[in-house]
């Protein structure tokens, strides 16, 4: 019904701009639709009262506001929310309200339909690709997750590889960034990568953003066993575009590490990543493996996590260790929908 429509929330602000002077209408009218879409979350050309009837009309014929709502919430102990969403063709993904320190909250958000690099640690990973989300489906979990209280800093960790729909997750951050939408400041948006090397060097050079790179592992025999994108990008390559990745003054790059017990938690793991990470601004973060079904890969041993932190600590470098939050609600990305869809079959698209 809608399908002819332009979605407005598929739209950065420069298109939105392009797409109102189509219609003769000036760059202002694309600021006033902004702040009405993404600060008062109006989903209807009728509640945007400062735009006369017959511009109203005008749009709604042309145009329409998407707009999700979760069809499941899961709350855990910790104050975590995860999401799951039904998308129009019946495809699910999932966004989790992760709380912080002091009322502030983190959410991460998925950027695809399941994923096509198959890390062996991720249930996201075995479902395989099924498509990539449009920009307004990436928006949306962020309006979604906004109507239960402020947002304060948003991730790209959630299902599917960010850089592997790289169009589609500029043109959401291009929203996300509009000064009279939500206006969040690069500094608070963070891209998580598996370590699409071309990729990384081309969102360098379209936009700001933190970059996230998930690691994993200090070898590529070991990482080619997690992550079979190191196949294509081994680590040499991986940690040269990092070198290369233009970086603010004073901000870092994040180097995700999952702690598996027995497969990456060593010390002479800990010696390597210090050797690969020199000369890069970086920060570490240790995630304790959170152990799922049908998953053979363990948690590490506290001691394990204690001595491996303490060796980089005690050689200058900036590591943090992470709990696993939500842990008794489905933790690792694509749990919710591998729960959700063992119990009922996806629907007919
Ligand atoms: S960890 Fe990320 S990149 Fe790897 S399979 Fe899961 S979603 Fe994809």
């Amino acid at each position: 019904m809608t399908n002819h429509k332009t979605d407005l929330k598929n739209l950065t602000p420069d298109a939105l701009r392009e797409f109102l002077s189509g219609l003769g209408k000036e760059d202002f009218r694309a600021r006033q639709i902004l702040r009405w879409i993404y600060q008062r979350g109006v989903t209807s050309f009728d509640e945007m009262t400062d735009l006369s009837k017959d511009f109203r009309r005008e749009l709604s014929e042309r145009a329409w506001i998407s707009s999700m709502q979760p069809e499941l919430t899961e709350a855990s102990g910790d104050g975590t929310r995860k999401y799951l969403f039904r998308l129009e063709d019946g495809q699910t993904v999932e966004s989790v309200r992760i709380p912080m320190e002091s009322e502030r909250a983190t959410l991460c958000i998925s950027s695809q339909v399941g994923c096509a690099l198959g890390c062996s640690f991720c249930l996201t990973g075995t479902f395989g690709l099924m498509r990539n989300l449009e920009p307004a489906e990436i928006v949306n979990q962020v309006c979604a997750a906004m109507r239960e209280g402020p947002i304060n800093n948003i991730v790209f960790m959630g299902m599917g590889e960010p850089l592997h729909n790289l169009e589609n997750v500029i043109a959401a951050l291009e929203i996300l960034y509009a000064r009279d939408g939500f206006d969040y400041g690069p500094r608070r948006v963070t891209l998580s990568t598996a370590g699409l090397v071309p990729e990384m060097r081309e969102l360098g050079r379209r936009i700001r953003v933190n970059l996230a790179v998930s690691l994993n592992a200090t070898s590529d025999a070991v990482r080619n066993q997690l992550m079979p994108v190191n196949r294509r990008f081994p680590l040499a390559e991986l940690m040269a575009a990092c070198r290369e990745f233009p970086l603010a003054p004073r901000q870092r790059i994040t180097f995700e590490y999952i702690m598996i017990g027995g497969v990456n938690d060593s010390i002479a793991d800990a010696r390597r990543l210090v050797k690969l990470l020199h000369g890069i601004r970086a920060k570490v973060n240790l995630i304790p493996f959170n152990e799922h079904e049908g998953s053979a890969l363990r948690g590490p041993a506290p001691e394990a996590m204690t001595a491996f932190q303490t060796y980089l600590l005690d050689r200058d470098m900036v590591a943090i260790r992470r709990a696993s939050k939500g842990q008794d609600i489905s933790a690792a990305c694509g749990q919710l929908k591998g729960r959700l869809e063992r119990q009922q079959p996806a629907l007919p698209a």
